[in-house]
């Protein structure tokens, strides 16, 4: 079992040392006994990077869980099982992902909140993010408030916290609408908190930033039906 370095709320790490436990060279993939790469999940892509070692560098272009393992997979030249490599990721597009995230968990909340429309979907990108709101059908109007509510709470920069919590306590926390809990497999105990303040709670296994006033001024870009009763809203974040 790989294990996970920015858990629970180490996310600004860049570096780290760890030891290859298997090497796949037909399908290019390595496993590492820790990682601080992102697995592609939740709506947020994978952590890209490097990894280097004695003789060697390998660039990560993706990294998956698959059949329980975390996979690095590279382009390049793959070290052997048992190397002490050194891994840095990329980390001008993770923080762009994990302001983009916490952007999402902002505007996620900020609608349940006006509109009491659940967020069904999200898929965060470093330059474009959107969400799936469902019951919903907004106007520009309402456009304009959920962009000026979500500049509120990043300008008030608020501070997050990141926890583990026993999934009983975080499935009562959580407000009904706010994420699908049943989409987490049942046997993860604890999970993963993420809290903006008093604000806003809810289960996450992404990378976020530590503070709201991180991510600049938020802009609504794009409005789409997907749908009777599903809205699909585009935002960017300018700094
Ligand atoms: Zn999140």
């Amino acid at each position: 079992m790989t294990e996970i370095l920015y858990y629970p709320d180490n996310e600004y790490l860049k570096e780290f040392d760890a030891t290859v436990e298997k090497v796949d060279e037909e399908d290019g993939y390595l496993v590492l006994d820790r990682t601080l790469f992102y697995k592609q999940g939740g709506g947020q892509p994978a952590d890209h990077g490097t990894i280097t070692w004695s003789d060697g560098e390998t660039e990560v272009e993706d990294v998956q869980k698959e059949h329980g393992e975390i996979r690095h997979y590279v382009d390049g030249d793959l070290p052997e099982k048992g190397d002490e490599v050194h891994g840095r990721i990329d980390w001008d597009r993770r923080y762009r992902h994990m302001k983009m995230h916490t952007a999402q968990h902002i505007v996620s909340k900020v609608v349940l909140d006006i509109y009491g429309a659940s967020t069904a979907g999200n898929q965060v990108h470093a330059d474009r993010s959107r969400i799936d709101f469902e019951p919903a059908n907004f106007d520009e109007q309402d456009l304009k408030k959920i962009q000026e509510e979500a500049n509120r709470v990043i300008e008030e920069d608020i501070e997050l916290s990141k926890s583990e919590v026993p999934r009983e306590d975080l499935e009562e926390e959580t407000e009904d609408g706010r994420t699908n809990l049943d989409l987490i497999p049942d046997h993860i105990d604890p999970l993963r908190a993420v809290e903006i303040g008093d604000i806003d709670i809810c289960p996450c296994g992404g990378t976020h930033v530590d503070s709201t006033g991180e991510l600049g001024q938020l802009e609504i870009v794009e409005r789409r039906s997907k749908g009777a009763d599903v809205e699909r809203v585009e935002f960017v974040l300018q700094n």
